[in-house]
């Protein structure tokens, strides 16, 4: 079942569209990433040509479709969104391409998850705007060549290490987005609330960021069920003390964390002395997918310095031991 901390796209966060910046200038936090965009984003504007393919990769929850819809705008071109897998097959990928309007942004989110056959089709596509397809079976098969317009392709991925070497290396423009500061976050928590109408103090704001995960999804998530309990409750403005009470019954700690995130730092330290210990055998112990675990729990854990990928697998840190009240054993990895 969905965790409300995990940054992955629910039915749920349909409610998220009110809050998404439109504008680069709107876009808060990933300052390097959003100089380097704005000035490719001008310089395509000026020449009048396609931008370059952009590759956005990081943990969900991001920003990487906001951005994604962001250059488009930016660009002033026509943006379609699809995604990995709902590409079935090459003429799928053939039909959104032919379609695409001269400089258009085609968005494909989770673009790790591309059929090695889609993947083919997209190479020259990408390189030299045309596509190959084979028409027909057997000895009447032919080859013929359609030129498509220029575009560019948007992909988006969680997975950077899945993603074939090929097709990797023919985004000219790759942007790596990194978990956001407390202080962004609270930024962004503040916009949010004054969009959905919450009467939220600055402390209730800093609250809500730090326990996010530093991931907006999760801020704009956690905003939402604060909101609900300070309706339900008739409490007025919601301050820190508010927006604990709530987190709290939500089973969000201190730090952002939840049950599954400490199952996990748990199962480590008891069953495996603290590591290290793979994540295969991670997944069998906890019954969870090990997509799940690589994508939406460890990367915060790292992050927070609780946990350590090694060469040989998984390690409490020092501080993971802490965390979970436990005395760190003089080998635990700093
Ligand atoms: P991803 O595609 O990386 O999973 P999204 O682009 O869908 O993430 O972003 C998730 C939600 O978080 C968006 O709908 C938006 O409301 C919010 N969001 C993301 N980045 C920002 C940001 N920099 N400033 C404000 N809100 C943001």
């Amino acid at each position: 079942d969905q965790r409300l901390t995990d940054g992955i796209r629910s039915e749920e966060d349909a409610g998220e569209q009110s809050l998404r910046p439109l504008a680069l200038t709107e876009f808060i936090g990933q300052e390097k990433l959003r100089e380097n965009l704005a000035i490719f984003v001008a310089a395509a504007r000026e020449r009048g040509e396609a931008l370059d393919h952009v590759l956005f990769h990081g943990p969900p929850g991001l920003g990487k479709t906001t951005l994604a819809q962001i250059v488009s705008r930016e660009l002033g071109v026509g943006f379609r969104a699809t995604s990995g897998p709902v590409i079935a097959r090459a003429g799928d990928l053939a039909a959104l391409l032919t379609n695409l309007q001269p400089n258009d942004v085609l968005f494909i989110d989770e673009i790790h998850r591309l059929s090695p056959a889609v993947e083919e089709i997209l190479y020259p596509a990408m390189e030299d705007y045309h596509l190959d397809l084979i028409i027909g079976e057997g000895p009447a098969a032919r080859s013929v060549r359609i030129d498509l317009p220029k575009f560019t392709l948007v992909g988006a991925t969680t997975r950077l290490g899945l993603l074939s070497t090929p097709l990797r290396d023919r985004f000219g423009i790759p942007l790596r987005l990194n978990f956001y500061t407390p202080a962004e976050l609270e930024t962004i928590v503040r916009r949010g609330a004054r969009v959905i109408g919450l009467d939220l103090a600055a402390s209730g704001a800093a609250e809500i960021a730090r326990r996010s995960r530093g991931t907006p999804r999760v801020a704009g998530r956690l905003l939402r069920r604060v909101r609900d309990f300070a309706l339900v409750a008739k409490a007025g403005q919601v301050d820190a003390m508010a927006a604990d009470q709530a987190l709290a019954r939500l089973d969000v700690d201190k730090l952002g964390l939840d049950a599954m995130d400490r199952r996990f730092l748990h199962c480590i330290a008891a069953n495996y002395g603290g590591g290290p210990v793979g994540v295969e055998t991670l997944a069998a112990a906890l019954a969870e997918q090990r997509d799940t675990i690589e994508e939406a729990i460890e990367p915060y854990l790292i992050q927070q310095g609780l946990l350590q990928r090694t060469p040989r697998g998984r390690m409490l840190t020092a501080n993971g031991f802490k965390y979970l009240g436990l005395t760190p054993p003089r080998a635990a990895a700093q």
